[in-house]
């Protein structure tokens, strides 16, 4: 789980859209990036790419598909996190507590 880039500011999670978002998740997951197959496959620019989101969200993310790799293959934007079921059921579970 990379947590380590903690963010102070007062953005609004762009996967639930409920809570304030505290953490930053990596599209690519930062430890993947050194992969032959992710440095032929993906710029640097592409690699830095990711969403900010809520504690909450970004720890279902890393349940949800705790390989990286996957992470960075198969689950590279939004439209596919949002996709895959247990994020899907726990993002529209959150909204209902709206
Ligand atoms: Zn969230
Ligand atoms: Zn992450």
């Amino acid at each position: 789980m990379d947590t380590s880039d903690q963010k102070g500011s007062s953005i609004i999670c762009e996967l639930c859209e409920v809570e304030e978002a505290y953490n930053f998740h990596h599209l690519i997951p930062k430890k993947v990036h050194k992969r032959k197959w992710f440095k032929k496959t993906y710029t640097k620019q592409t690699m830095s790419e990711g969403l900010d989101v809520c504690k909450g969200c970004h720890k279902c993310i890393h349940n949800a598909v705790p390989d990286e790799s996957v992470l960075g293959k198969e689950f590279n934007t939004k439209e596919k996190l949002l996709s895959h079921p247990k994020i899907k059921k726990y993002v529209d579970w959150k909204n209902r507590r709206k």
